[in-house]
């Protein structure tokens, strides 16, 4: 049933202009992976909606990426069509109602938290170092230093698969460590409501300058990576036990382990399949040796080569 000429041709019928073959790599802050099959820059949530009533009618996928902050393309690339929430849905506005502020998806989250320190609203301050888009960080809820998107969101604007609208109340959706009822669900997030408290703009873009300082500090965050690519599991943190098991630098091909910080793999190379290898010779060697598995944060997305 899938029929990616005809879908190819409904779309440039419908005005939604596609690109083919754009290499994900220049997508992602890992900078690996192979090409999206056809890829569309959003522009809004109409043209979304419409894309997605005709990749239904074709039966081709549909993959949504926001600043690729916590992804792992494969090097076959994603077939189908790639919809990025970028720039072009970035807006960002005070309200409705007092102490609220609502962004698009594409909004990044360092503006969404600058915005709100402008505002003289306090919450956000943790995420300004988090270089994830507003709908990846409410899918994923996001956090640092003890703070969350999930608590502070009252409202979530999205489109079901099938190009529907959906709006889901902040308390219908369940926020989990680094999961959300959102993820299984195959929304695409469009817009998110934030409930913030008044504080004083000097005070706020103080702590932000703070939380900033210590995560350069302790992240290697000049260095192509997903940020911390395992979560937190039960009883531990991953880059103590990554550390404890002598990985520190351990590598393959351009992947290796951060030796400024184990939690992070980085990537000086140009193959998702060394950056894989790395992942399972890390999992494998912290469940050998602690009896402890570590689960993926990082988003694996697309086909082998
Ligand atoms: C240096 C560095 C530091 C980091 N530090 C942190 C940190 O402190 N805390 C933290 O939580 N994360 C951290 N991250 C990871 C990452 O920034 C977050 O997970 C971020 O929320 C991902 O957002 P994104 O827009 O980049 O999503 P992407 O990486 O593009 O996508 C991630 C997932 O979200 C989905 N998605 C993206 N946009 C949408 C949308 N609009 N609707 C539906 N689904 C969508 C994708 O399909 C994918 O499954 C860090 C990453 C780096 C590189």
């Amino acid at each position: 049933m899938n029929n990616p000429t005809a879908f190819a041709a409904a779309c440039l019928a419908a005005d939604i202009p596609l690109r083919e073959n754009v290499p994900l790599s220049t997508c992602t802050t890992l900078r690996l992976g192979g090409p999206a099959q056809y890829f569309y820059e959003a522009e809004g949530v109409e043209p979304i909606s419409r894309l997605l009533a005709i990749a239904k009618t074709h039966g081709t996928p549909v993959t949504v990426i926001g600043r690729g902050s916590n992804l792992l393309v494969r090097d076959g690339g994603v077939p189908g069509v790639t919809v990025r929430i970028g720039a072009g849905m970035s807006a960002i506005t005070r309200g409705p109602g007092e102490n609220t502020l609502t962004a698009e998806a594409g909004a990044s989250l360092g503006a969404l938290a600058h915005r709100a320190a402008e505002e003289g609203l306090a919450g956000l301050a943790f995420a300004a170092g988090i270089p994830g888009s507003v709908g990846g960080g409410a899918l994923m809820n996001a956090g640092a230093y003890g703070g969350e998107l999930g608590p502070l969101i009252t409202r979530v604007e999205a489109l079901r698969p099938d190009g529907t609208a959906a709006v889901f109340a902040g308390e219908a959706i369940a926020w989990d460590y680094r999961h959300t009822s959102l993820m299984d669900s195959g929304i695409i997030v469009t817009r998110v409501t934030f409930a913030l408290q008044p504080g004083a703009r000097e005070a706020i873009l103080a702590e932000m300058a703070e939380l900033n300082r210590r995560r350069a500090e302790k992240q290697p965050i000049t260095e192509p990576s997903a940020g911390s690519t395992f979560k937190r599991p039960v009883g531990g943190f991953a880059a103590a036990l990554i550390d404890q098991c002598g990985l520190k630098g351990a590598s393959v091909g351009g992947a290796r382990v951060s030796e400024k910080h184990a939690g992070f793999l980085v990537n000086h190379g140009q193959s998702a399949a060394d950056f894989l290898a790395l992942m399972e010779h890390v999992r494998g060697t912290v469940l050998r040796e602690t009896g402890i598995e570590l689960e993926p944060e990082v988003r694996i997305i697309g086909v082998d080569q």
